[in-house]
C-alpha cells in the first residue's frame, strides 16, 4: 500500500448522501422511547415495542401461536407481567418492579409467598462483584420464580419475614416478531436482524432495534439493487420460528448482518459468518481496515446472537454479527448499568454509518470486464486523467483507474480489486463508474 493510499478513508457513500449530523440523536431518541418497556421472548412488551417501531417504518407484525413446532423447539407460552415486589414487615416495597423491570427474573412464573429472608435469598440474584448494579437474568425454558437486585441493597436487608409477589401469568398466546421488507430491483436479499427480547437494556437490545429501524426508514426512500429484509425477533426462539416458516425465502439471502450492542464506544467488533469469506465478511473486513484501526474481527463461533441460527449447518447463510464492544466483555453487559447514558448519539451515528457503508459496498460491488485488455487504453485522449486537475486525490484516482482496468478480467469484483490495490472501495467503485461511462469496461452479468 502506498502512503497516499494508506491515509485515505472511505469516501462518502453513493447510497448515503444526506446530511446525517443529527442521525445519532434520532437513533438515541428512538432507543429511549422503547427502553422502559418490559420485553421478554413473548408478551405485550414485544408487541408494544413493535408498535413503537411501526410508527417509523412499515412493519409487518407476525404472530406464531404457543405450541407451534419450529424445528426442534416449540413456541412457548406468552408471559404477562403486571407487578412484582418484595415487602418488608412494615409493608414497604424493598424491591419494586415499578422502579426497574430488571428486578423480576424475566419470564418468571407467578408467586405469592411469605418467607424468612434466608429462604427468600435462594430466589434472589445479585452481582457481588458489582454490588450497586441489578443483574438481568432470565428463565425461559424452566419454570422458576425470582428477583434480581443490587447486592448492596440485599446486604442491607435485616432478617425477618418478607412478602414476595410476582403478579405474572404464563398462558397460551403468541410469539411476535416484526418484519420490514424493501423491494429492490432483484429478489436477492440482504437480511438485517436485531433481537427484541431484552427488557430495559439500552446497548444490548434497544441500540440495535433503533439503529435498524433508522436504516429501514432510509432504505424506504432509496432505489436499491438488492431487496432488504429487516427482522426484529426474540433471540433464539424468534429466529428459529422465522426460519421455520421461511425456508422458501432463505435461498434468496445473499448477505446478512445481525446487529446488537451498537451504541457504546468500543470496537467495532465483527464476527464473520460461518462461511468465513462471504461478501459481507469481505465488505466488513475492508471497511474496518480502512476506517477503524482499533476494530476487531473474530471468526465465527457457535455462540452469540441469532447468527447461531442463520449459520446453523442446515442454512449456513452468509450472516455476520456487528457489535461495538463484544457481548459479555463490557462491565455494563446484562446489568442495570446498560442504560441510556451508556449509549451515546455519536457512537450510534458511527455504527449507522458503518451499516450504510456495508450496504453501499454490497449495492455497488460488481464484476467488470475490460473491453480493451490488450495493453493500456489511452486514458488522456478520453479525458480520464485531465479531469482530476487540482484534486488532491487526483493521483490516487488515476491509480484506481489503472487498477480497475488491469484487474477487470471477469474474475475479480470491485471489492477484490480494492483489496488488491490497497484502496478504499469507494474510490475503486467511482473509477469503475467512469470507465463504464467511457465504455472501457462492461459488466457481462448485467449489461
Ligand atoms: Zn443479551
Amino acid at each position: 500500500m502506498t502512503p497516499v493510499e494508506g491515509r485515505m478513508r472511505y469516501l462518502p457513500t453513493f447510497t448515503e448522501t444526506r446530511d446525517t449530523s443529527h442521525i445519532g440523536e434520532e437513533i438515541h431518541a428512538l432507543a429511549s422511547e422503547i427502553y422502559p418497556l418490559c420485553r421478554s421472548i413473548t408478551g405485550s412488551g414485544v408487541r408494544t415495542t413493535l408498535a413503537s417501531l411501526s410508527r417509523h417504518i412499515d412493519l409487518n407484525v407476525r404472530a406464531v401461536p404457543t405450541g407451534t413446532q419450529v424445528f426442534d423447539w416449540q413456541v412457548p407460552k406468552e408471559w404477562t407481567i403486571r407487578d412484582a415486589f418484595i415487602k418488608n414487615s412494615a409493608g414497604e416495597r424493598v424491591v419494586d418492579f415499578r422502579r426497574s423491570n430488571l428486578h423480576v427474573l424475566n419470564y418468571s412464573m407467578p408467586v405469592h409467598v411469605q418467607l424468612p429472608l434466608s429462604e427468600l435469598k435462594q430466589h434472589i440474584f445479585t452481582l457481588p462483584d458489582q454490588p450497586d448494579l441489578i443483574p438481568y437474568r432470565t428463565s425461559y425454558y424452566q419454570e422458576r420464580w425470582g428477583f434480581c437486585m443490587a447486592h448492596r441493597d440485599l446486604e442491607a436487608l435485616p432478617d425477618g419475614i418478607y412478602e414476595a409477589v410476582i403478579d405474572s401469568s404464563l398462558e397460551d398466546g403468541h410469539l411476535n416478531y416484526g418484519e420490514f421488507l424493501h423491494a429492490g430491483a432483484s429478489p436477492k436479499e440482504f437480511l438485517l436482524s436485531a433481537h427484541i427480547c431484552h427488557p430495559s437494556l439500552a446497548n444490548d437490545n434497544c441500540s440495535g432495534l433503533a439503529l435498524l429501524t433508522t436504516v429501514a426508514k432510509r432504505l424506504s426512500s432509496l432505489k436499491t439493487r438488492y431487496s432488504y429484509r429487516v427482522l426484529f425477533a426474540p433471540g433464539t426462539i424468534g429466529a428459529i420460528a422465522w426460519l421455520s416458516s421461511h425456508e422458501a425465502d432463505v435461498g434468496r439471502i445473499e448477505h446478512g448482518l445481525v446487529v446488537s450492542c451498537v451504541g457504546d464506544g468500543g470496537g467495532p467488533t465483527y464476527k464473520r459468518s460461518r462461511q468465513g469469506n462471504a461478501m459481507i465478511d469481505r465488505a466488513m473486513g475492508h471497511l474496518l481496515k480502512h476506517d477503524w484501526p482499533a476494530a476487531t474481527i473474530v471468526d465465527f463461533s457457535p455462540y452469540g446472537y441469532d447468527e447461531r441460527q442463520f449459520c446453523s449447518p442446515g442454512f449456513n447463510l452468509p450472516v455476520g454479527l456487528l457489535q461495538r464492544s463484544q457481548f459479555g466483555t463490557f462491565p455494563e453487559y446484562h446489568t442495570s448499568a446498560d442504560n441510556l447514558d451508556f449509549i451515546r448519539p455519536e457512537h450510534l451515528a458511527s455504527s449507522y454509518a458503518l451499516v450504510m457503508k456495508a450496504i453501499d459496498i454490497v449495492e455497488n460491488n460488481r464484476r467488470p470486464v475490460n473491453l480493451l485488455p490488450k495493453c493500456e487504453p489511452q486514458l488522456g485522449r478520453r479525458g480520464l486523467f485531465s479531469t482530476f486537475g487540482g484534486d488532491p486525490d487526483g493521483p490516487a484516482k488515476s491509480m484506481a483507474l489503472l487498477w480497475v482496468l488491469n484487474l477487470a478480467d471477469g474474475d475479480n469484483d470491485l471489492l477484490g480489486i480494492a483489496e488488491r490495490a490497497g484502496m478504499p472501495f469507494g474510490i475503486i467503485a467511482q473509477a469503475a463508474a467512469r470507465l463504464h461511462e467511457k465504455e472501457l469496461i462492461t459488466y457481462p452479468d448485467e449489461d
